[in-house]
């Protein structure tokens, strides 16, 4: 079952997912060669808990970290470990927090240094088929919309779409009513509702779509070990039409990037 939010619930969100977006972009500072994904998941831990709230992974199904730290070919739902990152690698980092009773849950792919212009393509399409995505998220479209538009994108491109893992509806539970898959059929599924929140995650994969589940219980990477990237963001349907809750603006702060790709998906400018 759905459960729609009020207007002041996705206030609360809103709060929830900055937590998040803040996080991100405090840690693509510190994504660096030579830094290890476990160092990083402790500054985010403090982090989160220096802005008043919990970290939303730690504990969840046993989950022993704040982030999912799923480099190259991982695809997500990776360990934090004691290995250093190297040039060239990337790394998807998946952060979930909650505060004030509802969960933020959103995720970014980093490139490690320079990369090879083949895995940032893959970086640079799988993030616009995040906004695809979220483009038909709103009134009158249903489920099969979105996940339709993100795998057409994806898929122009000689691009794999995961199938095992899916989007999500998002608030007091990490995990809510409906599963919005990567991929789908136009005008199919639920219909979407005024005040429904989600979280809107495409797992692209450089070849092939299939994907290897490791004995870890946790662990997933792509099949032919060709690397995976992950971006998400946290939507709400806000009179009608797509609302971003969440941000990557803290993250090309740190970076130096500018970007107006989130415009379009809010009411004012958002400045951080
Ligand atoms: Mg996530
Ligand atoms: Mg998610």
């Amino acid at each position: 079952m759905i459960i729609p939010k009020s207007k002041e619930e996705i206030e609360l969100m809103r709060e929830s997912a900055l937590v998040v977006s803040k996080t991100l972009g405090m840690l693509a500072k510190e994504v660096k060669p030579g830094v290890t994904t476990l160092y990083l998941d402790k500054l985010a831990e403090d982090f989160i808990r220096s802005e008043g709230a919990i970290p939303g992974f730690l504990g969840l199904y046993d989950f022993p970290n704040t982030l999912c730290m799923s480099p190259n070919e991982q695809v997500v739902h990776g360990f934090p470990t004691t290995e250093p990152l190297r040039e060239g690698d990337i790394i998807s980092i998946d952060c979930g927090a909650i505060k004030n009773e509802f969960y933020g849950d959103h995720a970014y792919t980093f490139a490690v240094g320079e990369i090879d212009p083949e895995t940032e393509k893959l970086l640079q399409v799988t993030k616009e088929s995040l906004y695809v995505g979220i483009k038909e998220f709103r009134i009158g479209n249903r489920i099969g919309d979105v996940g339709y538009a993100i795998q057409k994108y994806t898929e122009n491109h000689g691009y794999g779409v995961v199938r095992e893992l899916v989007g999500h509806g998002l608030g007091r539970k990490m995990h809510e009513d409906p599963e919005m898959p990567n991929y789908g059929k136009r005008g199919r599924g639920k219909k979407f509702i005024e005040g429904m929140v989600v979280a809107i995650e495409p797992m692209i994969n450089m070849g092939t779509h299939k994907i290897r589940q490791h004995s870890d219980g946790w662990t997933i990477t792509t099949l032919d070990k060709k690397p995976s990237a992950h971006f998400e963001h946290n939507v709400a349907i806000v009179d009608g039409k797509p609302e971003l809750l969440s941000t990557f603006k803290y993250i090309y702060k740190a970076l130096g990037i500018e970007s107006d790709e989130e415009e379009p998906f809010r009411k004012e400018p958002l400045v951080v």
